[in-house]
């Protein structure tokens, strides 16, 4: 860590004289630590083999998440990044080809530009369209719930055409939260979803996957191929277990933590900085003016605290790009942490303002 040395020489005020300054870490939701609850009920699981389906806490928890969605049968993955490789093989394991529709703000896409990529009976040069693929919520987009109505007219049009729809719902708990919409209303039309377990729902490992019963029966051989069997991973679901019972009303609490920065940030009519109002969940996108300031600088300064600083506190975040950088909220960021950050930014904003208006 480069800039420790700032640290030294000076007290926190915050920790009774610890000299440690208090740090915001909204870098990402993965960095969420598993709850005491968690840890608990990991070390009591009882557990089997789960590529027998001898796993007794795996089973359930895939029976909860079945009846969360609405979905036949589902399958305990390590990743969601192996979840989504078994939903759909990208071109490097399955020879599959994507063809890519752009992002609209909001998560979306245009469903006519959709349509115009879709290919039903294709020349013999070129593939066939088998699968559409969505995420919800959109990372990438600030955290966006996608809206239902456009999910419907989505479906219809995969139906027409007999396509698979598959949703990335790394974050979908997120989006059932923020929406009150409940998640098998949301993935009526989905073929597959996959939900992560280790992100805004504080699991350390683990995301599972959810179709149908033949879907998983073949998801589970594909499982096997990636090289992800595992075998007593009750372990790993107990935790998964415990945050579907009991972290969905945190999620509501990190909502309003990234509400309260924004309108903080959005308040202070910076000409630099402007935040995304829309955001509604737990990711929050800051645009600033890059010809001003860059995201780098800008992150570097949120990290520092110079000794005459009136505001002890370090916050870690991550770029987009460099006119963006992205705050993600979990459990362990607490109303002080919020109370402390929006000081920081505070500062931190005026601070710029006042030096590039001279
Ligand atoms: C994090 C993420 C993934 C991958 O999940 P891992 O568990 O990190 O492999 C996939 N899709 C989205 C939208 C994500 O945010």
């Amino acid at each position: 860590m480069p800039y420790d040395h700032i640290t030294n020489g000076f007290s926190n005020g915050y920790t009774n004289g610890n000299s440690e300054l208090h740090v915001v870490d909204l870098r990402s939701d993965t960095i969420s630590k598993p709850t005491q609850a968690m840890r608990e009920a990991m070390a009591i699981a009882p557990v089997g083999d789960d590529v027998y389906g001898e796993d007794p806490t795996v089973n359930l928890l895939i029976q909860k998440s079945c009846q969360l969605f609405g979905k036949e049968d589902g399958i305990l993955v390590p990743s969601g990044t192996m979840a989504n490789m078994i939903a759909r093989g990208p071109a490097q394991l399955a020879g599959v080809q994507q063809a890519l529709v752009r992002n609209k703000n909001d998560g979306t896409f245009c469903l006519d530009e959709m349509c115009s990529r879709i290919r039903i009976d294709p020349d013999c040069h070129e593939p066939y369209t088998a699968l559409i693929v969505v995420e919800n919520t959109h990372n990438m987009c600030g955290g966006k719930v996608l809206p239902l109505e456009w999910l419907d007219k989505l479906g219809n049009i995969a139906k027409s055409h007999g396509i698979a729809v598959h949703m990335d719902g790394a974050r979908i708990m997120n989006a059932a939260v923020a929406s009150k919409v409940e998640l098998s209303r949301i993935v009526r039309d989905m073929d597959s979803v996959c939900f992560c377990l280790s992100k805004s729902l504080g699991a350390p490992i683990g995301s599972v996957l959810l179709g149908t019963k033949a879907f998983i029966e073949r998801a589970k051989r594909v499982r096997k191929v990636l090289g992800g069997g595992m075998r007593q991973a009750g372990i790993m679901a107990a935790a998964g277990i415990v945050a579907l019972d009991s972290m969905m009303d945190q999620l509501r609490i990190d909502h309003e933590h990234l509400r309260q920065i924004a309108e903080a940030i959005h308040n202070m009519n910076s000409k630099i900085f402007k935040v995304d109002l829309q955001a509604d969940t737990n990711i929050l996108m800051i645009y600033l003016d890059n010809r001003k300031v860059t995201a780098d600088k800008f992150l570097q300064r949120l990290y520092d605290v110079y000794p005459n600083d009136p505001i002890k506190v370090r916050i870690r975040a991550s770029t987009r790009d460099n006119s963006c950088i992205r705050f993600v909220f979990y459990w362990e960021i607490t109303d002080e942490d919020v109370q402390m950050a929006i000081k920081k930014l505070e500062y931190v904003i005026r601070e710029f303002e006042t030096k590039t208006s001279v």
